[in-house]
């Protein structure tokens, strides 16, 4: 082949979304990628269907009425947001604008996939901050960073470990760096945190003109197909990712759906008090098994298995997925030994849990 992508372009690993097949069995039950288990809002679902009458016209390229939407539930600036397909693209746009060859992009020790693909798309080097106890650690990211980071990525709290820091943490950050740093908060999780020292950083860059937040509808909303997320963020930033989108990369079923959604208090409710329960009774149960469970504010849990033995992280993945249980192996994160085990609907929790506990018996 002579025609040849730029430098780098083919050092890449494409991103391996988490499994969906168990072989051999019929319906298995996926848990690996961090999904809404009471599925979507019926509103949204229902401005998705009716959408569909209108297929053959363009969409808004702005995404006005979603944007204006998220606006008013949030208490923001319309102005102040762009909208994406899905949060991904905001985080692949915010490198492709601000990143050049070369430049210095860090993110915590198990940071997010995605962020290490956004650098490597620009030739771009990602440079990664210890945590410690699986946590965010400021003072590694802000030496780590020095004076020469273009991007900092935190997603906050994080996948795949479910911790968070607090806003204080997040604004003692902000402070050391340069101004000449970016600092990109993915607060994908937000709405399910229930700590009161946390922030999703709104605030922070309302304040600011270094600090852009990203939000997603994928989890709380649970829209993860239709693909749909947004940005927040000073106007010099936005008018930015407005310059490097799509002209019109948000789609009208998109659009459609996640204005009904943003707007559905009761089901983004019900999803919270769900996972509060059954994220708690997933880390005692797991726990009860004699694994170690990271504490989590998502909804999923991070469990941590002998590195040695028969008890292994990738024998137990093996046994669940022979038992139609489908958990994302969390190895391309650097956590050979661990699982990553999404919140599912009361039977699935229960029937990952019994799994386990056969598991951790045989
Ligand atoms: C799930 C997730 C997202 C959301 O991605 P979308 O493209 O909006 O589906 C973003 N960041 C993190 C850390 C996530 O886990």
């Amino acid at each position: 082949m002579t025609i040849q992508p730029r430098a780098g372009i083919l050092d890449i690993r494409p991103y391996k979304p988490g499994a969906a097949e168990a072989p051999g069995i019929a319906e298995p039950v996926k848990l690996s990628s961090n999904e809404n288990a009471l599925g979507c809002s019926a509103k949204a679902a229902d401005a998705f269907r009716a959408s569909s009458d209108q297929l053959h016209i363009y969409p808004d390229g702005g995404a006005t009425k979603l944007r204006e939407a998220i606006a008013r539930e949030e208490g923001l600036e319309a102005e102040n947001i762009v909208c994406g397909c899905g949060s991904d693209e905001l985080l692949q746009l915010l490198g492709k604008a601000y990143l050049n060859p070369g430049d210095k992009v860090v993110q915590s020790q198990y940071g997010f996939l995605v962020y290490r693909l956004v650098a490597m798309q620009s030739g771009a080097e990602l440079v990664s901050a210890p945590e410690t106890n699986y946590t965010t650690d400021v003072d590694a990211l802000i030496e780590t960073a020095g004076d020469d980071a273009k991007i900092v990525f935190l997603a906050n709290p994080n996948n795949p470990t479910g911790t968070f820091i607090s806003d204080a943490e997040i604004r003692r950050l902000r402070d050391a760096l340069p101004p000449s740093t970016l600092l990109v908060l993915d607060s994908a999780y937000a709405e399910f945190v229930r700590d009161a020292n946390y922030s999703a950083g709104i605030e922070l860059a309302r304040e600011r003109d270094d600090v852009v937040v990203t939000r997603t509808f994928s989890k709380i909303h649970g829209l993860a197909a239709v693909r749909l997320g947004w940005a927040y963020g000073h106007a010099n930033i936005i008018d930015v990712l407005h310059r490097v989108r799509g002209p019109f990369n948000v789609n009208l079923p998109a659009i459609e759906a996640g204005t009904a959604a943003i707007a559905d208090r009761a089901f983004m409710q019900r999803s919270i008090d769900h996972n509060e329960e059954w994220v708690a009774w997933l880390r005692q149960q797991i726990g009860g098994l004699g694994l170690e469970v990271t504490p989590s504010v998502c909804n999923f849990v991070l469990v941590h298995f002998p590195a040695e033995g028969e008890k292994t992280a990738a024998a137990a993945d093996a046994y669940l997925i022979s038992k139609g249980l489908i958990v994302r192996a969390v190895q391309p994160y650097g956590l050979p030994h661990s699982l990553r085990i999404t919140v599912g609907k009361e039977a699935e929790n229960r029937a990952v849990v019994e799994a386990l506990r056969e598991f951790m018996a045989s």
